[in-house]
């Protein structure tokens, strides 16, 4: 019952290739800096702003141990090399909204406040359900109290000041319990009456409240109701959770009302003090490893220019392609163009969309008609096209028919990024074999899309994409989802940005189009300050790794200061949290670098050119001859590194944690 509830929800949500497991644990105590070759480290306050918690509820001091919130983490890549050789450390600060503010905050919910009721099951095919609370055995009605999230991030936004304002290089992380506040909320007794069998019952009411909000399909108009929130944020550099709201279905997770007396927890002594702080910790975890310092799924690079190469492949039937939408209606270049550029201010993003037929490739309708199989996956039903099957035919490293689309480069002037984006017949999905019982559902069977690395696949269907509108459980005659969203979230895992909910499910709560409930189009500041960072950090590890095996000669000497100023001046802006403005100077410091390394290892050593020029000159005009006769002549515009051999751009390798000449076949 419940799982049919969820699969509107969980059709279109999209599975990156790799798939992690939510991750409650821990993070274990990190070993000391030495010895692992980092060579940078930058602080990011955390900002924990109370709303209705009050400083006697809790243990500060054990809140901000180490056992209870992280206080260092590397920037973690997931696909690649182990981190980028760069150390966030958190320091907590704990601010306690006064009574009245929080009063306020609270006269606000309750002035957008809606109610709706609920039952087990839905008053129309289309009619609302939580699916959280779908016991007819025990539930009469949920009474569900929704507070539109934008509004909620907005007001918030806009009261700033009266907590501080946002730290000079961190985030604000707010921490509701609003129970207390006038705010409909599910309490200790309703969980009871709700969870306890008993045959028979006397069904009973709950109540509940949600952050809520609506999002609508760019393409086809998909009206989408995403009522079941708990937190919201990400359009600044603040987050909001309420951990009196919910439960929701899409977390599992208790308000901490009913978590507390569950536990049997009284924070008037001291034991319950240390249990909240534990508890308030687990959630400050989540947030600090999905949002403020996320892992990397793929390495971040640098590049002038991000080509982003779409192909739209048709594998409908004639009557589907008759039937509409037109391809060219599911796909939105403009939206893909504009978000993506978002990540990358410094740079030039362009989008090239290709629609074609599958059967225009012969070669790609015979594979096409290879995978698409019988098979059917057990948890929607649906029909498998075998994803593996051709991934293996595009990728250089199986088949490598890539190269009948396109050319990839991957160089500091232009990172090319192609996708096969393929609307197939029916309501066939992409799938994949999985090793577990394959007679059990599993969901890890099928993907709307997957970022590969060296590209992106995406798949989507006519019944169970296109036209989903006319599926009684949406009662959206003509409506339907397209490709734009899809797109935009694989392009982002390609960009170096992964899911944010890994280490906690709430945060999937995030106004970014990375998560799977929220639906949103765009990216958060998160995820721009994630890549933004990472763009800084590649840069600045080269300039600092370059550096530190250079010898300071005669020759290289002006390059090396210039790099240490461009270094300078590149972490004044990014502790600053000027990412953006910092990136120009990382790159400077990266060529000066780059330069002062290659001038140290030239043929020309300084003694011949001193034994050339005489040592009766000196050694003041021998520097200033040295200077001139080697020192690079610098453009006016911005500089990219170069091969010293065959002057192709350099292209970063991220495993090897230096620029690789591709021509040359060898590091520089
Ligand atoms: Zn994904
Ligand atoms: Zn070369």
């Amino acid at each position: 019952m419940r799982l049919s509830l969820v699969l509107p929800v969980a059709l279109i949500v999209l599975l990156s290739v790799v798939q992690f497991p939510t991750v409650h644990s821990q993070s274990p105590q990190l070993i000391p800096q030495q010895g692992f070759g980092l060579n940078r480290s930058a602080s990011l306050t955390v900002k924990i702003v109370f709303l209705g918690i009050t400083p006697d509820e809790l243990n500060s001091t054990y809140l901000k141990r180490n056992v209870t919130v992280p206080p260092l983490k590397y920037q973690t890549i997931l696909a690649g090399p182990l981190n980028t050789g760069v150390i966030f450390s958190f320091n907590y600060q704990l601010v306690f909204a006064d009574n009245s503010t929080v009063s306020s905050f609270a006269r606000y919910l309750s002035s957008i406040q809606r109610e709706e009721n609920t039952f087990s099951g839905p008053l129309t095919p289309s009619g609302l359900v939580n699916p959280y609370f779908t016991n007819s055995s025990t539930l009469s009605m949920a009474q569900n109290y929704f507070y539109d999230a934008d509004k909620v991030e907005s007001w918030l936004g806009s009261n700033m000041t009266l907590f501080g304002g946002n730290p000079v290089s961190g985030y604000t992380l707010f921490v509701a319990d609003l129970h207390s506040y006038k705010i409909p909320s599910f309490n200790y007794t309703e969980y009871q009456n709700y969870v306890t069998p008993c045959r028979p019952c006397t069904p009973q009411a709950v109540q509940a409240h949600y952050y809520n909000r609506t999002v609508t399909d760019p393409d086809l108009g998909l009206v989408m109701y995403r009522h079941f929130m708990t937190g919201w944020g990400g359009s600044s550099r603040f987050y909001y959770m309420d951990l009196s709201a919910g439960p929701s279905y899409w977390t599992n997770e208790l308000p901490v009302q009913v978590a507390s007396q569950l536990r049997g927890i009284s924070t008037s002594n001291y034991y319950g003090k240390l249990w909240m702080s534990k508890f308030v910790g687990s959630y400050v975890y989540g947030a600090v490893n999905n949002l403020f310092a996320p892992d990397q799924l793929y390495p971040v690079n640098y590049s002038q220019n991000y080509n982003l190469q779409l192909f739209v492949l048709d594998n409908r039937t004639a009557a589907e392609m008759s039937q509409g939408p037109q391809l060219t209606a599911t796909i939105n270049e403009t939206m893909i163009q504009q978000n993506l550029a978002s990540l990358v201010p410094f740079a030039g993003v362009t989008v090239h969309i290709k629609f074609a037929n599958v059967t225009d490739y012969p070669g790609l309708a015979a594979i096409m008609a290879n995978a698409t199989t019988s098979l059917r996956d057990l948890i929607s039903g649906r029909p498998i096209v075998d994803g593996d099957l051709v991934y293996n035919w595009f990728t250089t490293s199986g088949l490598g028919h890539i190269t009948n689309f396109i050319n990839v480069t991957r160089t500091t002037s232009t990172i090319d990024v192609p996708a096969f984006l393929f609307a197939f017949k029916g309501n066939y999905t992409f799938g994949v074999p999985v090793k577990e019982d394959i007679g059990s559902p599993n969901i890890y069977g099928t993907f709307g899309g997957e970022a590969l690395g060296d590209m992106v696949l995406i798949g989507l269907s006519q019944q169970a994409d296109f036209t989903i509108g006319n599926n009684s459980t949406y009662g959206q005659g003509g409506k339907g989802a397209g490709f734009t969203h899809d797109a935009i979230h694989e392009l982002g895992h390609m960009m170096g940005l992964n899911h944010p909910f890994i280490y906690d499910l709430t945060e999937d709560f995030t106004n970014t189009v990375m998560g799977y409930y929220a639906y949103s189009l765009n990216f958060s500041q998160f995820d721009r300050d994630s890549i933004l960072r990472g763009v800084n950090d590649e840069l600045l590890s080269f300039a600092l790794q370059a550096l530190s095996t250079t010898q300071n000669t005669l020759f290289n000497a002006g390059d090396i200061s210039m790099a240490n100023q461009n270094i300078a001046k590149a972490e004044n802006l990014y502790n600053t949290m000027d990412y953006a403005g910092a990136v120009q100077y990382s790159l400077a410091a990266a060529e000066d670098a780059s330069a002062a390394q290659q001038l140290a290892n030239s043929a020309i050593s300084p003694a011949l050119v001193f034994s050339l020029i005489g040592v009766a000159i000196g050694t003041a005009i021998g520097i200033l001859l040295g200077y001139l006769l080697f020192r690079r002549s610098r453009p006016a515009g911005v500089q990219y590194n170069r091969c010293p051999t065959c002057q192709q751009p350099l292209r970063w390798d991220p495993a090897q944690m230096r620029w690789y000449c591709d021509r040359c076949q060898k590091p520089v």
